[in-house]
């Protein structure tokens, strides 16, 4: 059961290609003074719904296809992140509740023209992951009030976290969608099923130190702690391998020293290959997804052919 809720705000916005946007809502952020405008939110060109064919797309057999520089990848999907728009849905006082889950465990979306096939394929392939590994579906949208607008918004990659009502944008830079490196897709549609980065955990000063000296002052706010008062952990345990955590060099000044340590092991941190099983777990129990099983208590023989006497359902949360 879910009694509290991971909050729809804005969390990751960025630089991207060199160009400062940031284009969120105005705040009283000590962390960013002065507060750029506000995307427009009137140029999107719907294109067509993602169909089967992409869904099933093998995008592991185009490795390579995106000409990306792996090592710039963590730049080009979170170069920084305006913690300070918490302030805009605290105002909205959604952070408990289910204001923020997205009813049915559905997400309506409408994806921009402006993709390449084989960005929609790498978009639609993730839905699929979405969709075999949990209970949450991806739908085009019709009439839906509350959906989600997939497009290039030349900030990066970033989402508002959960729903907040309305059309909400996702934005998926060229840098966002790299076949070899799915997770930054998967990483941007959890902040829209509601979870926070991984590192932000009432309880990580058990597992993670973080060195802010070795973070700019403007960017701090991205390390800051949540309360329980705030999210909710879901029982379930600190994942250095989530498609949440920021790698140990997340706005490093000086990219020699970690910004986040592991207090427990030497675990690799900010991996963007796909779900971490604990991922998934808490996806799935924060949509409540159950797995069902059906079977017959016996069967008989009757002229060669079986004949199924009571069929039951059994689900496991
Ligand atoms: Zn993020």
């Amino acid at each position: 059961m879910v009694h509290k809720l991971l909050i729809p705000v804005v969390i990751c916005v960025g630089v991207f290609g060199g160009g400062f946007v940031a284009g969120m809502p105005a705040s009283t952020n000590e962390y960013f003074p002065i507060r750029p405008p506000r995307p427009p939110l009137d140029n999107f060109v719907a294109g067509d719904p993602l169909t089967e064919e992409e869904f099933h797309s093998d995008i592991s057999s185009k490795s390579g296809e995106m000409e990306l520089d792996h090592s710039s990848l963590w730049d080009n999907q979170h170069p920084e992140l305006h913690e300070g728009d918490v302030m805009l849905t605290s105002a909205k006082n959604a952070i408990l509740g289910t204001v923020g889950l997205w009813p049915n465990a559905t997400i309506p979306y409408v994806i921009s023209s402006n993709y390449t096939s084989a960005q929609r394929q790498v978009i639609a392939s993730v839905m699929n992951t979405y969709r075999n590994k949990t209970c949450l579906r991806f739908v085009p949208r019709t009439t839906q009030a509350n959906y989600i607008r997939i497009k290039k918004s030349g900030q990066g990659c970033w989402s508002y976290v959960g729903r907040i009502g309305g059309a909400q944008d996702v934005s998926l830079d060229d840098g966002c969608i790299a076949s070899w490196a799915p997770g930054v897709v998967i990483h941007e549609l959890m902040h829209t099923a509601g979870f926070w980065h991984e590192h932000m955990r009432p309880d990580r000063d058990k597992y993670v130190s973080i060195n802010l000296n070795n973070v700019r002052q403007q960017y701090r706010g991205n390390f800051n702690k949540m309360s329980t008062t705030q999210v909710t952990t879901l029982g379930l345990g600190y994942d250095y391998g989530s498609v949440m955590h920021y790698p140990a060099g997340a706005f490093a000044i000086d990219r020699s020293i970690p910004v986040i340590k592991a207090l427990i092991g030497s675990p690799t941190l900010g991996q963007r290959k796909g779900f971490s099983t604990l991922d998934l777990q808490k996806l799935r129990k924060l949509y409540n997804c159950k797995t069902c099983y059906f079977f017959y208590d016996g069967h008989d023989a009757f002229m060669g052919i079986d004949i199924w006497h009571s069929i039951h359902l059994f689900c496991l949360a």
